[in-house]
């Protein structure tokens, strides 16, 4: 194949030959019939029509899309697993460069490490390393894709215990943005290695990630704890002093809405406004069976789920509850120490929106997180004790996405004298660019500019939460 200009007409033209040099992958265009499937990401808002998708098959198709995109000035965007609520993996008229083809995980059992390519899953990794009882930190719905997660920081069940999946990180193979395949770690380009924990996809195209992993399960103590919501400024208040002392190895996730309709959850309380805690205990099972002991009794639950669960079942738990295609939009920000005033405008605000499968989720961060320097890697606030976000959630046709969208900017407005910075992957698509600086802190921010600028000075990959290079002299 040869590289053309001839390709590119409108993205409604009709079916064009397309070629890139060097590129053994799949190319689809407006005229395929798998081009709706394939420029649709996982939030249903997002309705983008790029020229071209570029599905490739290995590190050298990422090379020869990156060079072919460059030379056709075409814009660039970057997917992984297509997860991204702000919708930054497909643009529109440009090129998105597509890895959900390439998902392929290899693990060491007795070195415990993967290595996983960049369009995997998590799913996708939990699978293979809990095949030998290990697992690093991912994130909590196993249909998140695991570049996107990781670049940003990395979020979930274990963190507590074994830091955040970039602390986990230990090398990255990556296209740059004039082609060039490297490799980072501590020894090899320390800098852009340091970058891509935390700083996005603004440095380079990531086609292999090497983690390290650690024994987990494969039988986690695990589950949610339910209680109505009428209850939730009491159950606020105790989960707050709960944690306070929990050790490592719990892992919680609070989540403030409707009960979904899911298999374990009995159908009288499907829909039914309910403060929801889930744990994960990283441990023995007696051993988390002692510390979830007092939670469980607390106020006599709605119900209890609680139990030894395979921590692959446990990954995959709530993956239908937040289905591709529905509509989101998000508000999201650290929050510091739960003191009372805090948990009032969480209780006040959490449940009064419209549809039932709007919900707020706050992760507690802590343990392993906060006793990694600040700066050690680019993932900013480490000290912030929660991380929440606000979730209007509709179906297409559904008529909620006003209100709900109103409901979480009000709620992120009451919360404004909390915040303390914020999650850069939980960021949606119209925040002001100062919060991508929020996300990180002036110094962390002012380090990620100095590896932009030598290694993306053009800013070529731009379409993200965008840390933009130094301009030129
Ligand atoms: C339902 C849901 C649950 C979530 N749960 C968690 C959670 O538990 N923990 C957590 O930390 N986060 C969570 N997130 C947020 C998640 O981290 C981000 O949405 C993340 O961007 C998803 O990664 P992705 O590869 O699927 O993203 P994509 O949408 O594919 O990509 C997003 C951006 O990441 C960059 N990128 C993607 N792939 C590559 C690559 N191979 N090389 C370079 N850059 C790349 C690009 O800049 C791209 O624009 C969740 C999101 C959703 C929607």
């Amino acid at each position: 194949m040869t590289s053309t200009t001839a390709a590119f007409g409108q993205p409604s033209d009709p079916p064009t030959v397309v070629g890139i040099a060097g590129f053994r992958g799949r190319l689809i265009h407006a005229g395929h019939a798998e081009y709706d499937h394939a420029r649709a990401v996982w939030n249903g808002a997002v309705d983008r029509r790029p020229r071209l998708i570029a599905r490739c098959i290995g590190a050298a198709d990422v090379v020869a899309a990156v060079r072919f995109a460059r030379d056709h000035d075409l814009e660039i965007a970057i997917r992984g697993g297509g997860h991204n609520v702000a919708g930054t993996a497909v643009c529109d008229g440009g090129i998105v460069l597509d890895l959900s083809a390439m998902r392929g995980v290899r693990v060491d059992p007795v070195g415990r490490r993967a290595w996983v390519q960049g369009g995997a899953l998590w799913g996708d990794v939990d699978h293979e390393a809990q095949a030998h009882g290990l697992a690093t930190t991912g994130g909590i719905v196993s249909h998140t894709g695991v570049a996107g997660l990781t670049l940003g920081g990395g979020v979930g069940w274990l963190m507590r215990k074994h830091g955040l999946t970039v602390d986990n990180l230990l090398a990255a193979d990556v296209v740059t943005a004039d082609g060039t395949r490297l490799r980072a770690s501590e020894h090899e380009h320390p800098d852009l290695f340091w970058a891509l924990r935390g700083g996005g996809g603004n440095f380079g195209v990531v086609t292999s990630f090497e983690f390290r992993l650690h024994p987990v399960g494969p039988t986690v103590l695990s589950g949610p704890i339910l209680w109505d919501a009428s209850d939730v400024g009491e159950v606020l208040r105790f989960y707050r002093d709960f944690v306070r002392d929990a050790p490592d190895e719990l892992g919680t996730v609070v989540r403030f809405g409707t009960a979904p309709p899911l298999p374990d959850i009995p159908r009288d309380l499907h829909w039914r406004p309910v403060v929801m805690v889930g744990s994960c205990y990283a441990g023995p099972i007696e051993a988390g069976e002692k510390r979830l002991r007092p939670l469980r009794a607390f106020r006599k639950p709605l119900l209890d789920l609680v139990g030894p669960t395979p921590y692959v079942d446990f990954q995959g738990a709530i993956d239908s509850t937040v289905v591709h295609g529905w509509n989101y939009y998000w508000k999201s920000t650290h929050l510091p120490q739960l003191r009372d005033d805090l948990l009032d405008v969480l209780a006040g605000h959490a449940f009064s929106c419209s549809s039932p499968r709007s919900y707020v989720a706050m992760f507690h961060l802590k343990g392993a997180v906060s006793r990694m320097a600040e700066g050690a890697t680019a993932f900013g606030n480490r000290q912030a004790s929660h991380a929440i976000t606000l979730d209007a959630v509709w179906r297409p046709g559904e008529d909620f996405g006003e209100r709900d969208t109103a409901w979480s900017r009000a709620f992120f407005a009451a919360l404004g004298r909390f915040r303390e910075g914020v999650y850069v992957n939980f960021l949606g698509a119209d925040e002001h660019p100062d919060r991508v600086r929020e996300a990180y802190g002036d110094s962390v921010y002012k380090r990620l500019v100095d590896v932009k600028t030598t290694y993306d000075p053009d800013n070529v990959f731009h379409h993200n939460q965008n840390i933009r290079p130094a301009p030129k002299a």
